[in-house]
């Protein structure tokens, strides 16, 4: 099921590709593989309703530092 034909944004062509999503919540960020349609032209992701939610999930997890199930992945630094 794909939500989209072409690229909302340029009308270019979609190709589905496994991506790397970053996620944010709170001080926490998560990092996950996921299929998206991506654009030629422009670089566009379009992601499907059911992902979008998966990332709703991910970042409330974040938020509220439920990260036990999430597998660390070296550590984050803030440059000032
Ligand atoms: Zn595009």
């Amino acid at each position: 099921m794909k939500p989209f034909d072409k690229c909302p944004v340029c009308g270019g062509e979609l190709v589905e590709k496994d991506v790397e999503k970053l996620l944010k919540g709170g001080i926490h960020v998560a990092v996950l593989k996921v299929r998206a349609d991506v654009c030629l032209q422009c670089g566009e992701r379009l992601y499907s309703a059911e992902t979008v939610r998966r990332f709703e999930q991910i970042r409330q997890k974040l938020e509220r530092q439920e990260v036990g199930e999430f597998q660390p992945l070296g550590h984050s630094f803030h440059v000032a």
